[in-house]
């Protein structure tokens, strides 16, 4: 007599068994806005930039590395950030330095904060760029970018603007501007 699962297996309404693909032992990544994303290692989305989380918590709950990271590049530039902005809105008034001076020092304490502190942002930013795929980070990485470029060029080169940028004696700069949106 024939047995009627034998007979169903093969005619199953999906034809392929749903099966995870990943090894046993081996974390399946995904994205929080993009389940069709499915990675073995953590990374990034290549949609949208998210950092991937895994599938299955494990067991061994350990911080999530994307938040270490950034609240690392945070608090150690934040002493810059703080002297940068204090310099940029105040600086003009106490007269310490010439204003092409001062343009010099907020450069060189941006640097860091923008480079360093912003630098998981422009690689994201450069990645949706690469996976025609704008979001959120392409926004604030041609943002960040510009307003950086466009200040190393008024401290570097000042006289290639016209006279109607400058003000307190300098091209206003953005310097300052920068880490208080590339660190948020
Ligand atoms: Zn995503």
């Amino acid at each position: 007599m024939l047995d009627a699962r034998d007979s169903s297996q093969p005619t199953d309404s999906h034809g392929t068994p749903d099966v995870d693909t990943t090894l046993p032992g081996e974390a399946t990544y995904t994205c929080p806005m993009h389940p069709e994303i499915r990675r073995n290692a953590p990374g990034n989305c290549p949609i949208c930039g998210m950092a991937l989380e895994p599938l299955l918590p494990g067991l061994d709950d350990e911080e999530n590395p994307e938040l270490v990271d950034f609240r690392r590049r945070f608090w150690w530039t934040l002493p810059l950030t703080l002297v940068v902005t204090a310099l940029a809105m105040f600086g003009h008034r106490f007269g310490w330095m010439s204003p092409a001076t001062q343009s010099w020092v907020e450069l060189g304490l941006s640097i860091p904060v923008v480079l360093w502190a912003g630098w998981p942002f422009f690689e994201r930013c450069l990645q949706s760029i690469r996976n025609a795929s704008p979001n959120m980070w392409t926004l604030i990485g041609l943002g960040v970018g510009a307003g950086f470029v466009y200040s190393v060029a008024a401290t570097v080169a000042p006289q290639w603007f016209p006279e109607s940028f400058f003000a307190h004696g300098r091209v206003g700069v953005y310097s300052s501007r920068q880490p208080s949106s590339s660190c948020r």
